[in-house]
């Protein structure tokens, strides 16, 4: 028995820090605090603005921030008619464009939003573009809402600290956590590659971005048209949306199964929920169905 005394502390903790992804039901390990993750994000994001170049193109930066806006506000009428407002109470909300070539975009804990113009020229100028900007945004905001970059960073912990990690759960801010978050968001290159989101978060944030652009009143069949557009530009050393692990097809695939469902189940909850519906959109349906729905039930990832 006693070569096992090591591992009673980290049972103890991963029962403790086992948590729920709301919108899938999917059980979950995260090791670090929010405010820990919501600091190291900060950093993290601070660091990237300060060297990354913001775009100088007005129009498509009006386009970007109308888009990313909405979509936040969604994901705000979400957690509040669900009773989990908690979760983004520390959020302070900013949405960037920047001068950079690359298919990526992402949100960091804490509501930092960032689109790549090189993902805006990909979506182009056609009839869908807010609606695929939602798609990939939704996606981005996904990715956040379901703790994901707390997941990583726990995961990356677990890794390289093993049962150590237990300190490093309750000290409070520490340069492990830093680095943890760093990786997690192949944000800081000193601390080598991106640790990639897995097929489970990405198919989770895909599931979780349809629900959130049809809150906003977007068109969420603009998800696949989105991925069409990715699989048709190929690879790429991109860190976000082209390091990922399911294929085009199969998140596609995922896709199409889920937009009805999710149609369904949220379709009109923009009114509601008080979300204004985009301008240049079909309005949505002025019935006032709530959204205490949760759509989690037939989601299927795997
Ligand atoms: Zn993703």
């Amino acid at each position: 028995m006693k070569k096992f005394l090591w591992f009673a502390p980290l049972v103890g903790l991963v029962l403790i820090a086992c948590s729920t992804v709301s919108m899938t039901g999917r059980k979950q390990l995260n090791l670090v605090s929010e405010a820990e993750i919501l600091s190291a994000s900060l950093t993290e994001y601070q660091n990237y603005m300060q060297t990354a170049k913001v775009s100088t193109n007005a129009n498509a930066t009006a386009i970007v921030k109308n888009v990313a806006q909405r979509i936040a506000a969604a994901a705000e009428a979400y957690l509040q008619v669900t009773g989990q407002e908690a979760d983004i109470q520390n959020y302070a909300w900013e949405f960037n464009l920047t001068q950079d070539p690359e298919l990526n975009a992402f949100c960091m804990p804490g509501g930092k939003i960032v689109v790549y113009e090189g993902m805006l020229n990909l979506i182009g100028n056609g009839a869908d573009r807010d609606d695929e900007l939602a798609a990939v945004i939704g996606h981005e905001v996904g990715h956040a809402m379901a703790k994901h970059g707390n997941e990583r960073a726990s995961q990356q912990l677990l890794a390289s600290l093993g049962s150590s990690v237990v300190g490093i759960a309750v000290s409070g801010q520490s340069t492990q956590v830093q680095q943890a978050v760093a990786t997690a968001y192949g944000l800081g290159a000193q601390y080598g590659a991106l640790l990639p989101f897995s097929r489970k978060q990405e198919l989770e944030a895909d599931y979780i971005g349809i629900v959130l652009a049809t809150i906003a009143g977007y068109d969420a069949d603009a998800a696949v048209t989105l991925w069409q557009k990715m699989e048709a530009a190929g690879g790429g050393s991109t860190p976000e949306f082209m390091s990922t692990h399911p294929s085009s097809s199969s998140r596609i695939k995922q896709l199409q199964k889920s937009i009805p469902e999710v149609k369904a189940a949220f379709s009109g909850a923009a009114a509601a929920a008080g979300v204004s519906t985009p301008s240049s959109s079909t309005p949505a349906s002025t019935t006032t169905k709530k959204t205490t729905t949760k759509a989690g039930t037939g989601f299927k990832i795997g």
